[in-house]
């Protein structure tokens, strides 16, 4: 998953310790490197400038590079320094979803991965929490999309609100609340539809469906693959819509991890599960400590 960045920053340290004795410049020639790994694994600049100068700060001076393994202390520096920056304040992976029904609105681009999450995330509460689910898809622009979800729905055991030709997005958002407080269901999930690009169309759309369901979450899933794209996507649906958490979809593939530290320093929200396939269980929790290793190699 974090291959490239991985490869680039366990070569910089191993080199760094194997050296032994450190000055400090050998440390900053060896951040120097860990910020160009950083730009070409897609981490935004400020970003990157930001994290090579607060490792900077602890990794130099004498407390480090006189210690006995100046390397590994580095090493370390670095590791938390990444779990700082990929750190919120929320528990990731709990979902709001007190006062049943809890509204959950899934927001993102069309291709995302946003149905396949919707449903992934039906069935992690069903299948942990025990939870009553019901999902409903709002994509009244792609009928095929409609019944995908109710296709995967019925795959996991999961109830979708039935589709009624000729409602739109705000009446099928009405309908699945009514439907969730009359059927005794503890969450409803709306999957709102998706478009290549953000346009005011898809926006006022969401907005009008979340001014109407009032949801507990609004979840944004974004493409891990698209690396800083995905930051930007994720900037704009949160001025725009308000996103509580977001959901980065592809992290199996050999996606240049990047992307999930910008996107939790520059949006400041929080990264909440990772998408790790096509299969319906292939979803986890965002493990901050997790992903900082993996990214160390
Ligand atoms: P939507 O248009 O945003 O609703 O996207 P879909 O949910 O239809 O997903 C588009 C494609 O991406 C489908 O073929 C999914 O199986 C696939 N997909 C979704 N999430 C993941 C993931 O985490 N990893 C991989 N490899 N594929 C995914």
């Amino acid at each position: 998953m974090f291959e490239n960045l991985s490869d680039r920053l366990s070569g910089v340290f191993d080199r760094l310790t194997k050296q032994g004795a450190l000055s400090d410049d050998d440390v900053k020639a060896a951040l120097r490197e860990v910020r160009v790994a950083l730009l070409e694994a897609d981490v935004s600049l400020p970003v990157a400038r930001d994290f090579v100068a607060a490792v900077q700060e602890k990794a130099t001076g004498q407390s480090v590079t006189r210690s006995v393994t100046p390397g590994q202390q580095v090493v370390k520096i670095v590791h938390d320094e990444l779990v700082h920056i990929l750190k919120g304040d929320t528990d990731p992976g709990v979902l709001k979803i007190d006062n049943p029904p809890a509204p959950i609105l899934m927001v993102g681009l069309q291709g995302s991965g946003k149905t396949t999450t919707t449903a992934k995330l039906a069935k992690r509460l069903k299948d942990r929490e025990g939870k009553r689910v019901l999902m409903a898809s709002l994509d009244t622009n792609r009928p095929a999309a409609m019944e995908q979800l109710a296709i995967l729905g019925a795959q996991i055991g999961v109830d979708t609100l039935p589709i009624v030709k000729g409602e739109d997005p705000v009446q099928i958002a009405r309908r699945a609340k009514t439907q969730a407080s009359l059927g005794g269901y503890d969450v409803y999930m709306l999957d709102t539809a998706g478009r290549l690009h953000i346009d005011e169309e898809l926006i006022a759309q969401a907005a009008a469906v979340r001014d109407v369901a009032n949801p507990r979450e609004t979840l944004l899933v974004v493409d891990g693959l698209t690396g800083q794209d995905a930051v930007n996507v994720a900037t704009e649906f949160d001025d725009k819509i308000g996103v509580t958490g977001v959901v980065l979809t592809r992290m199996d593939g050999d996606g240049r991890g990047g992307a999930a530290l910008s996107m939790r320093a520059i949006t400041g929200k929080p990264i909440r599960f990772v998408g790790l396939g096509e299969k319906m269980d292939a979803i986890e929790t965002f493990e901050p400590e997790r992903i900082a290793g993996r990214i160390l190699g």
